[in-house]
């Protein structure tokens, strides 16, 4: 077979990492990938977003199958086009990715279903939203509609913040993006991910998962795009997934179905999990990232025949499994991030690191540059480790980021601890 990923990030090498030990596939090819998928698939120069070329290329190499890393072109009806060509992608129609492209979309949803999530209103005037402010208090959480890669979500501690967050939003600030805004409660309690592969009203789970999205440790610092995750999260107890399977993913699949908006593809529910049961934050229509990265090391099923089985209708019969080992993925990320950061500095030691085979070091934001790899994003890398036990995976992971330099780099020195002290109580 002839396998197409589409996407740039640490997400996206997790996933072709994965894709090329398929006994099933012959030939790998990334748009436009990374320095690091660049040593495992052929670089295909075409910008995730550019549907129209995609589609002639696939048509071209006669792709056999095409998996989707991020949002952005499931949003903007990758998964259309390819249908329409008569090529096989596995992704969400841009109906169904509404669930992620819109805020305002998915807590209507949510509360047309009765699935749990967090009190909430929706606005599209400044007063309206001001005054509503004003009646429930802070902190509270303001989030723009539409897509702002992981930007769009202000948890306002004091009336005045919240005030002028609400102006900055209607102001232009994401553009088309926050037109319209959601406000919703704030709700405590410690976040963990669930991820499934969907089709219709049918689900395979992937590997429980916990990400860190603030960028200092104790969950400290402004929200990221994910400085880290973990697999297993022993916070996901099997009672709690039942629940979330129950209340929250096979009614968000059936809903979808009753809306005319069937899924087909990842599905990743954020939940908060606290003092108000398992809520729903926000859904996203792909898998998480850096929450691939870590989930990938542990399956050891090949997940080319899973998507094969779930796009040609046999998705009873998808058994993942997945190792006994836990995993942690560390990112490695530019000084600055997630504010403004430079790019173009060398990176070393990954080599080194990788000589230990519990090791893997996937690539966010790298290139190539006059023959040396440096740094192009603000998340640069994702290393990851795997061991018996959570405080075995942690210690390898940090022995190997040790290792591994460039200008600035700084990332958390926490991950994974929260599921360790959970583990020893
Ligand atoms: P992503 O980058 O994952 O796509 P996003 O921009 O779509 O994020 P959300 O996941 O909705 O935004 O929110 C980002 C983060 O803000 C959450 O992971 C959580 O830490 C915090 N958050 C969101 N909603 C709430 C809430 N109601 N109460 C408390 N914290 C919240």
């Amino acid at each position: 077979m002839k396998v197409l990923v589409v996407g740039n990030g640490g997400r996206e090498h997790a996933l072709a990492w994965k894709i090329k030990q398929s006994p099933l596939v012959k030939e790998l090819y990334c748009a436009k990938g990374n320095a690091g998928i660049w040593q495992i698939a052929r670089k295909v120069d075409i910008s995730p977003t550019d549907i129209k070329n995609l589609v002639k290329f696939a048509k071209e190499e006669k792709i056999d199958l095409t998996v989707v890393g991020p949002e952005q072109p499931l949003s903007e009806g990758i998964v259309d086009a390819f249908e329409e060509a008569g090529l096989k992608i596995f992704g969400h129609r841009r109906s169904s990715a509404i669930l992620e492209a819109s805020k305002v979309f998915a807590k209507n949803f949510m509360k047309k279903y009765g699935i749990p999530t967090a009190f909430y209103e929706t606005f599209d005037n400044e007063n309206e939203a001001v005054e509503f402010v004003k009646k429930m208090g802070t902190p509270i959480v303001i989030k723009a509609d539409g897509l702002a890669a992981g930007k769009g979500v202000v948890i306002a501690n004091s009336e005045e913040e919240a005030v002028n967050t609400i102006k900055d939003m209607f102001g232009g600030r994401f553009g088309e993006a926050s037109k319209r805004i959601v406000i919703e409660e704030f709700l405590t309690g410690e976040e963990a991910s669930y991820i499934a592969m969907v089709k219709g009203d049918k689900l395979v789970p992937m590997a429980t998962s916990q990400d860190h999205k603030r960028v200092f440790d104790n969950d400290k610092g402004p929200n990221t795009g994910g400085m880290g995750a973990y697999s297993p999260a022993p916070l996901v107890t099997p009672e709690i997934e039942k629940e979330i399977l129950e209340k929250i993913m096979y009614p968000t699949l059936r809903g979808m179905q009753s809306e005319g908006r069937e899924l087909c593809g990842f599905l990743y529910a954020g939940l908060m999990i606290g003092e108000k049961g398992i809520n729903v934050l926000e859904f996203n229509v792909r898998m998480g990232d850096p929450e691939t990265q870590p989930i990938m090391r542990r399956l050891k099923s090949d997940l080319v025949e899973h998507i094969m089985d779930i796009l040609e209708g046999r998705i009873e019969s998808v058994k993942p499994e997945w190792s006994e080992d836990y995993s942690i993925g560390v990112v490695m990320a530019s000084a600055g991030y997630p504010g403004k950061y430079e790019k173009g500095k060398v990176i070393t030691g990954i080599e080194d690191a990788e000589k230990d085979p519990d090791i893997v070091v996937f690539h966010a934001g790298t290139d190539i540059k006059d023959g040396n790899l440096v740094t192009s994003g603000g998340r640069v890398l994702t290393v990851t480790a795997t061991g018996k036990t959570l405080t075995e995976a942690k210690e390898k992971v940090y022995r190997a980021v040790e290792k591994i330099h460039f200008e600035g780099a700084h990332y958390r020195r926490d991950i994974g601890d929260k599921g360790i002290k959970r583990l020893k109580q």
